[in-house]
């Protein structure tokens, strides 16, 4: 597990953040797009109740789909 980090590139994924919170994730676990953000750096999975903490607006699982 990473912690997330804050440095330079914030500013610069600030601007994809509209975009990123609204979306769905595939769960690394069920493999179902029911992740949500539940809050800042923790994100839920509506379906099989799997709770992540990543960074505070995106996740790395991302990669997985
Ligand atoms: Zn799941």
């Amino acid at each position: 597990m990473r912690t997330a980090r804050y440095g330079v590139g914030v500013r610069r994924r600030l601007e994809k953040i509209e975009q990123l919170r609204s979306q769905k994730y595939k769960c690394p676990q069920c493999r179902k797009l029911s992740m949500k953000r539940l809050y800042s750096g923790v994100w839920t999975c509506k379906r099989c109740g799997l709770e992540i903490a990543d960074g505070a607006y995106t996740m790395t699982v991302k990669s997985l789909s």
